[in-house]
């Protein structure tokens, strides 16, 4: 495999970030001196998969391992209690290693578990999935949802290094490809131009050549820990991070996360952020984006008569002062701003052109 640099990026608590190591070389980084033996919390989907290839990644009998069933509905209480437990029913010090290996829904989970066992385990992140390499893997949020909410129990709190192996990709499923697309477009939208081109590149298994992925990779881990570093605690620039997600939050809550995923969401809602950008005389396009119209197959029919009650739920969204509706948009390629909207017919207007060039 080609070895590059790692990246090291101090300023966000010394989380050191391995790009595009093989997975055995993070024995390395987390063995420490009588630490017993590394928690592995590993996704369900990746284990069958990648069984061997993890097996043999660590030293015999250095590890234990919690198997995380696949899907949304593992980050809750119930199995944060079971990785405590399991935490427990072996040995364990204050500096036993926890490792994540999987998607977003494995990083969140166990990086809440190990910001709270015994006030801090250290963590390891191996993302698994695009969309965990070039997003949740990086920043330090960890969480699980509550009948109140998606992610609404959680703490900030950063793994000593995050592993980039893209061999574990191989076996991405399409629609989960895309879903992490769609925040390299939107890394695209707010800071790297040249990203635009090179993501849908990446949108067919054809495109996916090993530099390409790895540069896409490696520029988004930039652009969003510089991002973070600059703005650890959601003000100012980590907001220009909700590119699209006003809009598509908005959508996977119609849509009760159900039929559409994130990535799909967000696809649809930088769309219509384009069209409020336009609006503003700002010169932006939404062509690179309805280009993969195709291959993002946006099931939405159920939604295009319910524009009204999006717009309803884009003011009830909590990032919002009063009752404008604060949105990202962008006034070139790369250069995003803030604005505050309290034109209700504008968003009506952004969601019936989403729908309608989508359809
Ligand atoms: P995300 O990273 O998109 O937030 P998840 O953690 O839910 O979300 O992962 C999405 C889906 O992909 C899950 O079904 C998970 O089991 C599966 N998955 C994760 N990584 C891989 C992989 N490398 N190969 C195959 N399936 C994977
Ligand atoms: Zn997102």
């Amino acid at each position: 495999m080609l070895r590059m640099p790692s990246l090291n990026i101090t300023d966000i608590h010394e989380c050191r970030f391995l790009l595009f190591d093989d997975l055995h070389l993070l024995w390395g980084q987390a063995a420490g001196a009588e630490s017993g033996k590394a928690i592995l919390v590993v996704d369900g989907n990746v284990l069958a998969a990648h069984r061997d290839r993890i097996e043999n990644a660590f030293p015999d009998d250095s590890v234990r391992c919690f198997e995380v069933p696949p899907g949304e509905g593992s980050k809750n209480s119930d199995m944060w209690n079971r990785i405590i437990d399991f935490a427990f029913s072996g040995p364990l010090r204050r500096n036993t290693p926890l490792i994540a290996i999987g998607g977003g829904v494995t990083g969140d989970l166990a990086g809440f578990a190990a910001s709270t066992l015994m006030r801090g385990l250290p963590l390891f992140h191996v993302p698994t999935t695009l969309l965990a390499m070039v997003d949740s893997a990086v920043g330090g949020k960890t969480g699980i949802n509550h009948t109140f909410g998606k992610n609404t129990i959680g703490t900030f709190y950063h793994p000593q290094a995050v592993l980039f192996d893209t061999a574990f990709l191989e076996t991405l499923p399409q629609r989960e490809w895309l879903c992490g697309l769609s925040e390299v477009l939107k890394y695209g939208y707010i800071s790297d131009p040249e990203l635009l081109d090179k993501a849908a590149a990446l949108a067919e298994p054809s495109g996916r050549f090993p530099e390409r992925l790895r540069l896409v990779i490696e520029r988004s881990v930039r652009i969003k820990s510089d991002i973070v570093a600059a703005d650890a605690r959601e003000a100012g620039k980590r907001a220009w991070l909700n590119f699209g997600h006003t809009f598509g939050h908005a959508l996977e809550t119609l849509d009760n996360y159900r039929n559409i995923n994130h990535g799909e969401a967000v696809y649809a809602g930088m769309i219509a952020a384009l069209f409020v950008s336009r609006h503003f005389g700002h010169e932006v396009s939404d062509e690179p984006l309805l280009e993969l119209k195709t291959n993002y197959r946006l099931d939405i029919d159920a939604y295009t008569s319910r524009v009204d009650e999006l717009v309803t739920l884009m003011t009830h969204d909590k990032k919002n002062r009063d009752q404008d509706i604060r949105l990202v948009l962008v006034s070139g390629h790369g250069k995003p701003l803030i604005a505050s909207i309290s034109d209700k017919t504008l968003l009506r207007d952004a969601w019936i052109y989403a729908f309608d060039v989508l359809a």
